[in-house]
Order: structure tokens, then sequence, then C-alpha cells
């Protein structure tokens, strides 16, 4: 069976880990700190605090941006849970609008016509890896009408004095918009290194921040930083430093508990050091995928290059041009059946119990749907090889031709 998605482990994230855990110190410390400089010189942003999820960090921005109760946050329906679900954490409203017509990504015009006073904050979603539309999002927050609208309850909100746009970027890091880096495009950007992602720590994530000189960058990091331990003044390592009086500590405010560990810093330090290696070869396996498939007339093909944006080349979304929902799982059934295992990204929210329960309805985002029900997500990792490639795309080919004829 060729898995979908199998992290890329060798002997050299197996020795780094075993340096971390021989080396006295094995939770939040020097390697995490080091993981996010590279992170923010990689990227091109002003800071990084890393966490134990991207879903952690987007909370944790939320939760410092003041949003509550009555406000709203406008995200695409097509997503993965966790866009929505920190918004509810919050209890705020997520207010879904459907995706464009020419990728998988949110609708500019949709962002518009959903913004009200209530709205604090806009989470664009690079689906696949691929960048949002950000110049048309960045300005229209910025647009005099729009900002007038806002209505600031918080000193950070003050401040930033709009709608704060933050990318779930949990798909892209490497991509570029523009010719700059995905991290360093919006106020702020939310990675995930979950173990499907395309840089893993197992499980973890990292805020990168770019806001406006008017905000204290480093005064977020620190409070970002507090809230994630609990809203201890210090943290571990800053106690076993110093002399006798160093143990002694305030709690500030009742805080979370989603630091990132060294252990995990450890494979990120790897993964990073190796990222654009990594990158190469998930383009060749697009390129791979593209020319395997672009000869047949029910593929619609991805979009992951053009002029002003790069992929990070994280899924491969093929789609089955006329395929139902149904045909789709029959299909994907075929290829499973040939030893290669793939998936679909993503249900769209709507469709899940949670958000129907709280009365949001399929048929209010129609392109979502449409892009959901023929949509198949190929294997792409580095460890692929061309041999096994060739079986994936022979495997998809021929459960097409059996399924639609
Ligand atoms: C994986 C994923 C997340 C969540 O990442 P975690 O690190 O697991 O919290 C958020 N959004 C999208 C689009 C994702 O695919």
């Amino acid at each position: 069976m060729i898995p979908f998605s199998p992290p890329r482990m060798d002997q050299v994230t197996v020795d780094e880990v075993s340096k971390v855990l021989l080396s006295g110190w094995i939770t939040t410390g020097p390697r995490t700190k080091l993981f996010e400089e590279k992170i923010s010189e990689y990227v091109g942003c002003r800071k990084t605090i890393c966490l134990n999820s991207a879903t952690a960090g987007m909370e944790l921005v939320l939760r410092w941006f003041g949003v509550k109760a009555g406000d709203e946050v406008i995200i695409p329906a097509y997503t993965y849970c966790a866009t929505a679900n920190v918004v509810l954490h919050c209890g705020a409203i997520p207010v879904m609008v459907d995706v464009d017509e020419k990728d998988f990504n949110i609708s500019v015009a949709a962002i518009r016509s959903k913004i009200t006073s209530k709205t604090k904050a806009i989470i664009p979603v690079d689906i696949s890896g691929l960048p949002c539309d950000y110049d048309a999002i960045n300005s229209l927050v910025r647009e005099s009408s729009i900002q007038a609208l806002f209505t600031p309850a918080t000193d950070e909100q003050k401040t930033l004095g709009r709608i704060m746009v933050m990318a779930d970027a949990a798909h892209s890091v490497g991509s570029s918009y523009k010719g700059k880096k995905q991290g360093s495009v919006t106020d702020v950007a939310v990675f995930s290194f979950h173990a499907v992602k395309n840089l893993t720590t197992a499980e973890g994530g990292a805020v990168c921040m770019n806001f406006p000189d008017r905000l204290d960058t480093d005064e977020i990091y620190k409070k970002l930083n507090t809230k994630s331990l609990h809203g201890q003044s210090k943290d571990a390592l800053a106690k076993t430093q110093g002399n006798g009086s160093a143990w002694r500590y305030d709690v500030v405010e009742p805080g979370y508990k989603c630091n990132m560990m060294d252990i995990q810093a450890a494979i990120g330090l790897v993964e990073l050091d190796r990222y654009d290696d990594n990158l190469n070869r998930r383009k060749d396996i697009f390129a791979h995928y593209t020319n395997a498939f672009s000869s047949h007339n029910w593929a619609i093909l991805p979009t992951y290059l053009n002029d002003e944006k790069e992929s990070s080349y994280h899924l491969y979304m093929i789609r089955i041009k006329g395929a139902t929902e149904d045909q789709r799982d029959q299909i994907i059934q075929e290829i499973f059946a040939q030893e290669v295992a793939v998936n679909v990204h993503f249900q769209p929210l709507p469709l899940l119990t949670a958000y129907k329960n709280l009365g949001y309805k399929m048929e209010d985002y129609p392109e979502a749907f449409n892009k959901y029900a023929n949509e198949i997500s190929l294997p792409v990792y580095y460890d692929l090889n061309d041999e096994q490639l060739e079986q994936v795309s022979t495997a998809v080919i021929n459960a097409v031709h059996k399924i639609l004829g």
C-alpha cells in the first residue's frame, strides 16, 4: 500500500531528538527559541512564537486581540474545523463565506459582503498551500469605509484600528505571494507542524507576526508567551536561572498551556534545514501528476504556480469533471483497491454535525460543495519515488475509467 502522507524521519532526526533527550532540558528552551528565530529568518517576518499546534496559535492571537462574544470573524466554509473552532472557543461567531471560482480559497467578494461593525478578524486559509488573494484582502480591510465600520473594544483593537488579517497558513510553509514568503504577507500567519504537514514537529505550530509599527511586536510576543504558559510571569527555564529567589513567579492571568517542547523544536530544526530539498521534491511530484493527467479531459488540475503565487506543494487536489459526490467516493474505493491511499480535503464545514447544529447550511456555499464533491487529494511526500508516482497516476486513471466509463 502506498501511504498518503508518512513523515520524513531518519537517523538525522533521531540523533537530534536523542541529543535533546539527554541534554538535561526537554521542554521549552534554547531549541524552541532557535527554531523561532530560524522561522522568522526563513519567512522574513518580525517575530515568531512556536506553540504546540496551529490551533493553539490561532486561538491565542484571537484572545490577545480581545475577540469575544458578540464579535464576528470571517472564515471560509471550505477549511479544516480548526479555523472555525478557535473562533467558537472565544465565544465569537464564525461568519462562513464561499470560496472563489478559480481555486479552493476564500472569495474576496464574499468577504466584502459579510463585513459588519462586529467583524474583528478575517482568517483566510491557504488551501493546499496556495496563498489567498492577499493584496485584495489587505487593501479591503484598509478601505476608509470599512475602517469606519470597525468598532474597537480593546486597546489592541484601537491601536490596530481595523480588522485583523490572520492567515491560516497551516498548509503553506514556504509558499510565496508576489515574491514574499507566506508568514510575511499578513498581520499574522499561523503554520501547522502536525505530522501530515509539509514541515513537521509531530505536533506543533508557529505564529508569525508582521503587525504595523504602531503595535509593539516584542510586547505581543511576551503576551502570547505568557498566555501559552498559564499566565506565569516566568517560564520553567527562567526559574532555573539565577539565584535563590528565581523560583518566585506570579500568575498574571488564567492562561492556557500550549507551549512547544524542545523535543519538538529539535525535529523542526532538522526539517527546516532541509526544507528546500523537500519542496523541490514536492514540486517534481506535482509536475509528474500534471503531466500524467493533463491529456485527460476529465481531469481538472489544481493551480499551484502563476505570476503572483507559488504554492508550498502541500496537497495535489485533483477534481474529476462531471463526477458526482457518490461517483467520487466510488473512484476513491477503486484507487484504494489498487493499493494507493488518497484523501479528500475538505468536507466543507456545513456538512459536519457541529456546524449544522449551529445553523450553517451547505446550500449557502454552492462553490465549496462543488469543489468538494469531485475532489481527490493524491499522495505527495519527499520519500515517494518515481515508481510509486507511476502507480498512483495509473491507479487514478484506471479508477476514473472504471467508474465513469
Ligand atoms: C492542520 C490544519 C490546521 C490545524 O493544525 P494543528 O497544528 O493540528 O492545530 C488548521 N487549519 C488547517 C487548514 C489545517 O489543515
